[in-house]
């Protein structure tokens, strides 16, 4: 028998989602592929050059177990330069990508019994790595009505003698939503009275499309500084997920539970992938903003292909690269009845793969990542409407 802990954890739902994409495409079928949680674009050359310089340096050996120095360092730089925090080296670790991070937060800090609050729709990860070390979800819903923002008085009603962190995603996978600095200072405060943890997980704050404030590491330190934890990655900003680099900003104390927990399980972070990161950071940033700038026509394109159909309503995201259409018009007990339905029926007749609402514990909805070409989003868009129409139910098609 396997160990207790795997009982309480769901697998990816998007594993299951794929495995049929790939069957399809294995059989020649043309599948539009809307599931990616991944930049399409390759790694910017400067840094692709600085990991086979790293391999032909012979850079390729154990390194410090929270990271080479003078990479701790670039992040110190960045954070200073992006927000206007001074953080030092012994406060900053490298992780096997943000996933990591997360997961050494939840081993160093969450005991079985603690409750841990984050907001839904939500990556599933959060949740289920607090349940892996045997925490307590504690879910609070955001909703569309109000772009899914996060809500500080709802949050802090969910408070309980047993809460020991609360972790906020901003912005937020799947709903593309930014928490706003007002809600995570008033969150702070709370959280600060009753010596809560906050884990910030920031891995997609370069993927912000209108300049609104958005400094959450500033807002968290002023007021919080030791019972903060920023999650950083560099897999979404320098389209680098295979490199697997993540970060965290924690207190020292903590920083030094992580780095037990490093030392014992992944020694460190790939050699070659800090060198490569080293040159994300430090080098040109004109590839992150030249694909911010793609990503942003295409958020605009689709948001507005989809929305013509008068079945699927649709927030426009304010950052990450996904779309989270409310398809629930297009929904009726003798048609297709649920989200999930949804996206099986529409893989099957059109050929469009999206990652149902279910995944992210909010039915009714379908999340689609534009982190593909234009001329793929147009396609499974027209594939989309088209499968809509094929199912609206009467008062759907009727309001049009
Ligand atoms: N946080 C969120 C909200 C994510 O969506 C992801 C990736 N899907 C991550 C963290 C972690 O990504 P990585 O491990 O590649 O850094």
């Amino acid at each position: 028998m396997f160990a207790q802990r795997l009982a309480q954890v769901a697998p990816s739902a998007t594993l299951k989602m794929a495995a049929e994409a790939e069957r399809l495409r294995r059989e020649g079928v043309k599948v539009v592929d809307f599931s990616a949680g991944e930049p399409d674009f390759p790694t910017p050359e400067h840094v692709k050059a600085a990991g086979k310089d790293a391999i032909d340096q012979n850079f390729t050996r154990y390194t410090p177990a929270p990271g080479i120095p003078e990479l701790r360092e670039a992040i110190c730089a960045r954070y200073l330069n992006d927000y206007g925090v001074k953080i030092t080296p012994a406060e900053v670790l490298m992780t096997v990508g943000g996933k990591q991070a997360l997961f050494n937060t939840a081993l160093a800090l969450f005991d079985p019994g603690d409750q841990v609050i984050t907001h839904a729709p939500y990556w599933p990860t959060i949740p289920e790595q607090v349940k892996l070390v045997g925490g307590e979800p504690v879910i609070v819903q955001t909703k569309p009505g109000d772009g899914f923002a996060v809500h500080a008085d709802a949050i802090i009603a969910a408070i309980t003698p047993k809460t020991k962190a609360i972790i906020l995603n901003s912005p937020c996978n799947p709903t593309g939503a930014l928490i706003d600095e007002h809600t995570v200072a008033q969150i702070a405060d709370a959280a600060a009275k009753r010596g809560i943890w906050i884990v910030v997980d920031l891995c997609y704050e370069r993927l912000i499309y209108e300049p609104v404030p958005h400094n959450l590491p500033r807002v968290l330190f002023d007021r919080h500084r030791d019972h903060t934890v920023i999650a950083g990655s560099a897999s979404k900003a320098y389209a680098m997920t295979g490199w697997r680099c993540g970060w965290t900003i924690a207190p020292k104390a903590l920083t030094g539970a992580f780095n037990l927990i490093e030392g014992q399980t992944t020694s460190n972070i790939t050699s070659i992938t800090q060198k490569a990161a080293l040159a994300a950071f430090t080098g040109s940033q004109a590839p992150v903003e030249a694909m911010l700038n793609e990503y942003r026509q295409r958020r605009d394109a689709i948001h507005a292909w989809l929305t013509a159909s008068a079945g699927i309503k649709c927030v426009k995201p304010s950052g990450a690269f996904y779309l989270f259409p409310d398809i629930t018009g297009l929904l009726s007990p003798d048609g297709v009845r649920t989200s999930a339905d949804f996206a099986q029926q529409l893989l099957e007749k059109e050929h469009v793969v999206v990652t149902p609402g279910e995944a992210f514990d909010a039915p009714g909805y379908l999340r689609i990542s534009y982190a593909t070409s234009m001329e793929q989003l147009r396609e499974g868009a027209t594939r989309i409407l088209r499968f809509a129409e094929s199912i609206a139910p009467k008062a759907a098609t009727a309001s049009r």
